[in-house]
């Protein structure tokens, strides 16, 4: 009986996986050839490979993946704002403890979760960050409040969580953020940060300790780019390391006249080489198409510098490129002609 039931159980998860094709419709009744809206999400990049992933985990992850794509895209065919689509795809994956951010964070040396976010508007180039927040419920959502309601960038810290609070935002516990998964990889960490704490810290991007923060990026109706980044950080960070996801710049960037960029990978190197920033200045002044200028900083510059990761980003045409240098990256897509794409390997 119990064989039958998980030869059965397997059948579904292999049927469940098969019904992924890497390009489907969008919409049942067809989309349109142009929609002039498109949408770019990710769940973070590292060592992926099948060999890591069992078919069940896929199967999850390709569902999750697809659930907050869908949802973005109904929000950008509504007509609202990119800002709106953004926050909608965020919080689902914010809420699935399958991805470093919101619940399912990484933990802090400390053993508690210090989150980042970051979103930017393309049109008029405004940005909001909160960094190291311990106790919103969603720092993407957060953060947007210091776009639209502060006269700042970045808030920080217990600054940024009264400031939070005190505009209405969902306050929880720390310790709504838990998971087994990523405790059990804070003490394999600590173990191997007693051996060499240097190289623990210097590490290429790692599938247990770092990877699963979630970005989107998008083309609205109005002809907005929009990019928000999430994240738990990098498991046992200390003394209130930032990585670049809160960095506009860094982890994020968004401006009409190039492109939206969201970053995932070893932070560090993301800040020092500015790698959104940088995509958006490539398009603009170098003309280069956004394939191009988004795979010159990641397999180029980034990857000779010895750092890790991949992005998600879209020109102002809804063009959409995808490249990373580690083995993989959680990628899903809507293109301008609804086409729909979810990978999670080198080739799919
Ligand atoms: N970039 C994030 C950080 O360094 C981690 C990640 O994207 O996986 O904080």
């Amino acid at each position: 009986m119990h064989t039958f039931l998980s030869t059965f159980a397997s059948t579904l998860i292999m049927l469940h996986v098969f019904s992924f094709a890497p390009f489907v419709k969008a919409d049942d009744e067809q989309a349109t050839t142009s929609n002039n809206i498109a949408i770019a999400i990710h769940g973070g990049a590292g060592t992926i490979s099948k060999a890591n992933l069992s078919p069940a985990q896929e199967a999850a992850y390709r569902e999750i993946l697809e659930k907050a794509l869908k949802a973005g895209y109904e929000v950008l065919k509504s007509g609202e704002d990119g800002t709106v689509a953004v926050i909608k795809a965020i919080q689902l994956m914010e809420d699935s403890v399958l991805f470093n951010a919101g619940v399912g964070a990484v933990y802090t040396f400390d053993e508690e979760h210090e989150l980042d976010a970051s979103i930017m508007h393309g049109a008029d180039r405004s940005a909001g960050a909160v960094a190291g927040v311990k106790t919103i419920r969603s720092p993407i959502a957060a953060a947007n409040l210091v776009r639209t309601e502060s006269v700042h960038v970045l808030l920080s810290g217990e600054g940024a969580e009264s400031f939070a609070f005190a505009k209405g935002l969902e306050k929880v516990d720390n310790r709504y953020f838990n998971s087994s998964r990523r405790l059990d990889a804070l003490k394999k960490a600590k173990k191997e940060i007693l051996k060499d704490e240097q190289a623990f810290y210097s590490a290429p991007h790692n599938i247990d300790y770092k990877y699963g923060t979630v970005g989107v990026v998008v083309l609205d109706k109005n002809g907005n780019l929009v990019a928000g980044t999430s994240t738990g950080g990098m498991t046992a960070k200390r003394y209130g390391r930032v990585g670049d996801s809160p960095i506009i710049g860094a982890g994020t960037f968004a401006d009409n006249n190039s492109c939206a960029v969201s970053s995932t990978g070893h932070g560090e190197f993301f800040i020092r080489y500015n790698v959104a920033a940088d995509i958006c200045a490539r398009v603009e002044y170098q003309q280069l198409s956004i394939e191009d200028a988004a795979s010159k900083v990641i397999n180029g510059v980034l990857k000779d510098a010895g750092g890790t990761g991949g992005v998600i980003a879209i020109d102002a045409q809804g063009n959409i490129a995808m490249p990373f240098n580690t083995e993989g990256m959680y990628r899903a897509s809507i293109d301008t002609k609804g086409d729909v794409y979810i990978g999670i390997y080198g080739n799919d």
